[in-house]
């Protein structure tokens, strides 16, 4: 006799956004989830519209509105690509609907730290710079790369591109990849990270981590990690087609996540790579 699987209610908030339309295409592939809600910010040409109809797909009967509070609450889950304040938002709408927010937004700063934390004693939050399989297993890579060349005559410079619209930089991959290398060396990447360089630099600073952005066209994100020496460079790279992988990985750590406890997880946590 077949038993009933119950099936994880998701919302999308930034339901019209690159990210938020491969979400709702990604909860439909998808068993063991629907889609519970579509949010939008108010003043959006999106807002009223069917959020099957919006991502290219049937209607499929979920309107998207700017009434977070409502939708939170008869769902399991939020799937959040949208903007720093409104996933600061999100976390304390989801700590009060005791569900499980997955925060993809990238560009966040170390003082919105305190508030995510606070409410993760209530929500189960997973948040990841990237969250594709291939980008968390690459900072694996990275850190016990750079573990193992510790010397400090091994440069490390991170490299990414990314499509035109993107509006951080150094995107959240390359902060994360960068994050794995300064844990590797056991250093702190704030105090150890070279953003910019431009005019007379003078020479390269040893022991430091150095980023470089590129952007234009349609890139979905390019990201290589160097460790170059006298004579010799590694390279390790990884490159993403179709954001449908950011999306798989954000359903996956939502049915991760929801029979957890209250808490603040990466995504290393949800594919066993932590520690
Ligand atoms: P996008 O196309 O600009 O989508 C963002 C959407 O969020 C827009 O529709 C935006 O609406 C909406 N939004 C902003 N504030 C809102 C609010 N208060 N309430 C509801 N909706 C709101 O950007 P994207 O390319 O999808 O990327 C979104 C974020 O995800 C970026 O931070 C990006 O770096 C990140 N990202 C992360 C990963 C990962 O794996 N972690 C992968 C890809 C992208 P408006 O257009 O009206 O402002």
């Amino acid at each position: 006799m077949s038993q009933a699987v119950a099936s994880m209610g998701l919302i999308v908030v930034g339901a019209a956004g690159r990210m938020g339309q491969s979400l709702i295409r990604t909860i439909d592939e998808i068993d063991g989830v629907h889609l519970a809600g579509a949010i939008e910010r108010t003043g959006s040409d999106a807002l009223g519209r069917d959020a099957g109809v919006l991502a290219g797909l049937g209607p499929n009967g979920v309107t998207v509105t700017d009434d977070a509070l409502p939708v939170f609450a008869q769902a399991d889950g939020v799937l959040d690509f949208t903007a720093p304040a409104a996933s600061l938002e999100f976390a304390d709408l989801a700590a009060q609907a005791r569900i499980v927010h997955v925060i993809g937004t990238t560009g966040m700063s170390e003082s919105d730290e305190p508030r995510l934390k606070a409410a993760s004693r209530h929500a189960r939050i997973v948040k990841s710079g990237n969250m594709s399989l291939g980008v968390n297993l690459m900072s694996v890579l990275v850190r016990d790369a750079a573990r193992a060349l510790a010397a400090a005559d091994w440069d490390i410079e991170v490299l990414e591109m990314h499509h035109r619209h993107k509006v951080d930089a150094p995107s959240g991959t390359a902060l994360l990849l960068g994050e794995a290398a300064a844990e590797g060396r056991g250093i702190d990447l704030a105090t150890h990270s070279v953003r910019v360089r431009d005019g007379h630099t003078g020479a390269r600073e040893e022991g430091s981590i150095g980023f470089a952005t590129l952007r234009g066209g349609s890139v979905v994100g390019e990201h290589t990690v160097m460790l170059a020496t006298e004579g010799e460079t590694i390279e390790l790279s990884h490159k993403a087609t179709d954001r449908s992988i950011f999306a798989r990985g954000a359903v996956r750590a939502a049915l991760w996540a929801w029979p957890q406890k209250p808490g603040y997880y990466s995504m290393l946590d949800v594919l066993g790579l932590a520690g």
